[in-house]
């Protein structure tokens, strides 16, 4: 079996294939209503705020605020039993959705909190993909993911 048969590989559909498609550029992209202004993720074919099928996508600038996360110690899939084990964080990004990602390069767990800003980005994964991760900010370092580092 190959890395590529072997590893979960999210489907794009005709509504989340633009976020797909923005996110093998290195892209992240949400959505956003017409209608009512609200930004949401992940992609949905309707507004969650007023059911409008008026949908636009925008570019999320990549900062946000940790929201949680965990530290997954058993993996739950061969496909990712190498990557254990791993904190997964669920981000508020400055346009409002939360947002779930790999936390990388984090040495000392205890030095996160809510408050924690955090910087979302796109990292190599398997089948060409890219997939989403954060990474703490440093204090007023305009620092964005590199996309060629390993998540
Ligand atoms: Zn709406």
């Amino acid at each position: 079996m190959t890395e590529s048969t072997l590893r979960i590989v999210p489907e794009a559909t005709e509504f989340n294939a633009p976020y797909w498609t923005a996110a093998r550029e290195g892209r992240v992209l949400l959505q956003r209503c017409v209608d009512c202004g609200l930004v949401w993720h992940p992609p949905a074919p309707t507004c969650p705020g007023c059911r409008s099928h008026a949908v636009s996508w925008v570019a999320s600038s990549g900062q946000g605020t940790l929201y949680s996360y965990t530290r997954v110690e058993h993996s739950v899939h061969p496909a990712v039993a190498d990557a254990v084990p791993y904190l997964v964080a669920l981000v508020e990004l400055d346009e409002g959705p939360r947002f779930v990602c790999t936390l990388i390069e984090v040495d000392d767990t205890s030095t996160l909190c809510a408050t924690t800003r955090v910087t979302v980005g796109l990292g190599p994964a398997a089948a060409g993909l890219q997939l989403p991760v954060a990474r703490c900010s440093r204090a007023g370092a305009d620092d964005p993911i590199d996309p060629t580092r390993p998540a």
